[in-house]
């Protein structure tokens, strides 16, 4: 059997080893340690000096976040319909309401008309959104001014959900730094990896030491175990961080190696009339996973079983939130947009490491199908 081509695999620098020997000689095999405080620093210098507290999950990012900002139970929070379900399960953790909203045609990502038009809604039935999570899929920033001015005009805080988008900017500056919080994944399959973790980041210095303080069970200042605050255990352990580390030294690298990847796959693939999404003026994406639109002959299901025989690893694009049997009570604004990409797109095999081999190889298959 021919190696499996993955859609998204760890590639490391080659330092993280070294952080993690450092991490053992001095026997910092805890959630605390000099990795995960340089991990913080790193970060924050390369996302322009921004604070940032390390934690166990992306998905304990927007936890925290959610928890910081006030969201009680029954709150309504507006979040992209069109995500992993990452992003809208903290809401749910805390006994709020998701409220989802469609996405607008040039990035793929929350459509800013139809977020006011949600917000006028949900503010005319006297439920006034607490809070808006705003996604950058696979990459691609998502129209923050358009997002940004609605949030300010309505006076309600933004969370950047840039899971997918470390490395990605917006009119030269940086995905997570938009918000009034900002979420970064580090899980096995992102651009960047410590194997599993991820990052809050915020321009208020107090809200990301709450973060730490909440992601470390909220002990108080007292010798004995005292506290008067709900805790998590969402710290990042300092071997992660040791990884993250490492990975941080190559990230533009990355970013420009998965960048090649939707290069190539465009000049290879859209010849056969398969659709790639383009960066609109002042857009940058790291292009974490090239996702693709094909035409409305080509089932996506049967090219994806066709890939996997050659073993190759493909995925239908990220499933909308208001299509999950478990989010679908839940209110949705509309414009359908979501529901076409998701039958009508595929992710391709991404991974900065996949050879020229590799990618020829999953380019001419994808042709072989296509014509056939
Ligand atoms: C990966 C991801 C998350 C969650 O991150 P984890 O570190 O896996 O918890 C959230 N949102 C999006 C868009 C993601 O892709």
């Amino acid at each position: 059997m021919t190696e499996r081509i993955y859609l998204s695999k760890p590639h490391m620098g080659g330092e993280e080893i070294k952080f993690i020997n450092e991490a053992f000689e001095a026997n910092w095999i805890s959630p605390a340690g000099p990795n995960i405080t340089n991990f913080e620093n790193e970060l924050g210098q390369y996302l322009d000096g921004i604070n940032v507290a390390a934690l166990s999950s992306g998905t304990a990012a927007i936890h925290l976040a959610l928890i910081i900002l006030g969201i009680q139970r029954n709150d309504e929070v507006i979040c992209s319909t069109f995500t992993f379900s990452g992003t809208c399960n903290p809401i749910v953790y805390l006994g709020a309401v998701p409220v989802f909203v469609d996405s607008e045609p040039s990035t793929w990502n929350m459509d800013p008309v139809l977020l006011r038009t949600c917000i006028e809604d949900r503010i005319a039935k006297g439920r006034k959104p607490k809070a808006i999570i705003a996604v950058h899929l696979y990459g691609m920033p998502a129209k923050m001014d358009e997002i940004m001015q609605v949030a300010h005009e309505f006076n309600i805080p933004l969370i950047e959900d840039a899971a997918e988008a470390l490395g990605s900017a917006y009119k030269g500056k940086k995905c997570g730094t938009f918000g009034d919080f900002g979420v970064l994944s580090f899980n096995g399959n992102k651009i960047i990896t410590t194997s599993g973790g991820g990052a809050l980041t915020s321009h208020n210095q107090d809200w990301i030491e709450k973060a730490k303080f909440l992601a470390t069970q909220a002990r108080d200042k007292a010798v004995h175990y005292q506290h008067s605050e709900i805790g998590y255990n969402y710290r990042l352990s300092n071997i992660c961080a040791g990884i993250g580390r490492g990975q941080l030294q190559v990230i533009e690298n990355r970013v420009e190696l998965r960048r090649n990847k939707f290069d190539t796959y465009f000049k290879g693939l859209s010849p056969n009339s398969i659709q790639f999404l383009t960066e609109p003026d002042g857009h940058f994406s790291n292009r974490w996973l090239t996702a693709v639109l094909l035409p409305k002959r080509i089932n996506v299901y049967e090219l994806i079983s066709f890939l996997e025989s050659k073993n190759i690893e493909t995925r239908p694009l990220w499933k909308p939130m208001h299509l999950q049997p478990i989010f679908h009570q839940y209110p949705f604004y509309s414009n359908s947009l979501s529901n076409n990409l998701f039958e009508g797109g595929v992710c391709l095999p991404s991974s900065s490491n996949l050879t020229i081999g590799e990618q020829d190889k999953v380019i001419q298959f994808m042709k072989e199908f296509m014509e056939n």
